[in-house]
């Protein structure tokens, strides 16, 4: 790895001269591809989610003749995955925080700082202590950023009234102990935002989590949710959950021809909620998931068009600019929804790209997969998922599947079985850690 300092870094960015960061980084035989002589190829990675996480894992495991950088502002991770059911009470945080202990076990660098800034044409990534890293290859994974600008009166200082809880950790917290504090026969809004966001079926899971623990501890309470679309992810499957465990509970808003349930609105004194229809909620807790893109370190790394990065789809590199990855909710990633299971998939086809670039090895056809599990109740679970592939210039599904409506009880347990798995199959993807309990 290559660390450089402030005054170094300011130095290159401001010095037409320079041309190339790192002496030992030359021009291989094909063009346009970086390899390293006589030093290690350095692949530095942005974000240690399911998308960076694994791929520093597998990378680091599968070619430690590559040196491997992560850069992570945090010391630990709070999956929001699981995290619905923490809201349930069905799981406590610890159980779904990790640390990155197992990656630097194996040797990778983490570098605990926030990106601030690329610079392409040197190859650079500065941090926010100032100083910078070198790549020869920069993949981002960063997760996404909220579209403020389209809520009248929600900024992030707003997020301690309106916790969204779509970045796992402290406003999961925020949230669960607002609805501890509400009193019985209180209302709940729940507003998912419009497409594209993280983790599709991820709003109406929680909304069956939440009811669940209002129907043990506050049983006179209630769920409003306002929804800007006009349909959802697994629609039918959790209709009939709200139906069957939580009847006459849970208040469903969706958007029609007319009517746009979008948030538009929020007032932080009053804790109302308006949508766009005209539709005003008074709410004692209100959960508001904004409109969602990229990260801002993806936007500014000149990789994004309009609000997401678009990639080939055969291998997660930008389309736009050479020598960078982005995989993850940044990317614009066709037919396959922002999941961590999609992260994961993706991470696997770039470092099999990458491997093949500095091994000199044939890399192989991208084949990618989507599992998302969603709890309705304990020990209920509903699945949808999917397999895709590189298909006339882009990520195109090839197969699918979907649980079924009356599925019988069996079915489902097993399905709930299925997501226990996953999870403890995809820490020990990301974090190298093996997961005893979920
Ligand atoms: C409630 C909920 C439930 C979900 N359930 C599921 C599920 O059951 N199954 C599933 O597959 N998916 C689920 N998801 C979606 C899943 O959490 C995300 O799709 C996944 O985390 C995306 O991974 P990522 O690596 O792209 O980004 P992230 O997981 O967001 O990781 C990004 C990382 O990058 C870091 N970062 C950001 N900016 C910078 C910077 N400038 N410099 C350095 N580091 C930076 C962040 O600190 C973060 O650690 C759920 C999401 C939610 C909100």
């Amino acid at each position: 790895m290559t660390k450089i300092t402030r005054r170094q870094f300011a130095g290159l960015f401001g010095s037409a001269g320079i041309a190339c960061l790192g002496s030992d980084t030359v021009l291989g035989q094909s063009p346009g591809i970086s390899v390293n002589r006589g030093a290690k190829a350095r692949v530095v990675i942005v974000g240690g989610g399911p998308g960076g996480g694994t791929l520093s894992h597998i990378l680091r495991r599968g070619s430690p003749e590559i040196d491997v950088t992560l850069i992570e502002p945090n010391r630990l991770y709070t999956t929001c995955f699981f995290s619905n059911l923490y809201l349930g009470g069905l799981r406590t945080l610890d159980s779904i925080t990790h640390s990155y202990e197992g990656l630097t076990s194996i040797g990778v660098n983490q570098i605990t700082q926030r990106a601030s800034a690329v610079d392409p044409g040197k190859k650079v990534v500065q941090l926010d202590d100032g100083s910078a890293v070198s790549y020869d290859k920069l993949v981002l994974s960063p997760g996404i950023d909220f579209k403020l600008d389209e809520i009248e009166g929600l900024t992030e200082k707003d997020f301690d009234i309106f916790p969204h809880a779509y970045r796992g950790g402290d406003q999961s917290r925020l949230l669960f102990s607002q609805l501890r504090a509400m009193p019985d026969g209180g209302t709940v809004v729940i507003a998912p935002p419009p497409n594209p966001y993280r983790c599709p079926p991820g709003p109406y899971e929680r909304t069956c989590m939440i009811a669940h623990y209002l129907k043990q501890y506050k049983p006179r309470s209630k769920i409003v949710l306002v929804d800007p679309k006009m349909s959802f992810a697994k629609q039918a499957l959790f209709l009939q959950a709200f139906e069957k465990y939580y009847p006459g509970m849970i208040d469903v808003h969706l958007t029609n021809e007319i009517d746009n349930q979008q948030v538009v609105r929020v007032d932080r004194t009053t804790r109302m909620v308006e949508t766009a229809a005209g539709m005003k909620i008074k709410a004692d807790v209100a959960n508001v998931i904004p409109p969602q893109r990229a990260a801002p370190i993806a936007l500014k790394s000149g990789c994004a068009e309009g609000d997401w990065c678009p990639v080939k789809p055969g291998n997660f590199a930008s389309t736009i600019v050479p020598d960078i990855y982005v995989i993850g909710d940044s990317s614009m990633a066709g037919d396959m929804p922002k999941s961590a299971f999609s992260a994961n998939s993706q991470s696997k086809s770039v470092s099999n790209h990458i491997e093949s670039i500095f091994a000199g090895k044939p890399s192989y056809p991208a084949r990618y997969r989507n599992t998302c599990w969603s709890s309705v109740a304990p020990n209920d679970s509903v699945k949808v998922g999917a397999g895709y592939t590189e298909k006339d210039g882009r990520v195109t599904k090839r197969f699918a599947f979907v649980s079924e409506v009356d599925e019988d009880a069996k079915t489902r347990s097993d399905s709930f079985k299925e997501s226990l798995g996953w999870y403890a199959g995809i820490v020990a993807e990301t974090f190298n850690k093996r997961v005893e309990k979920i």
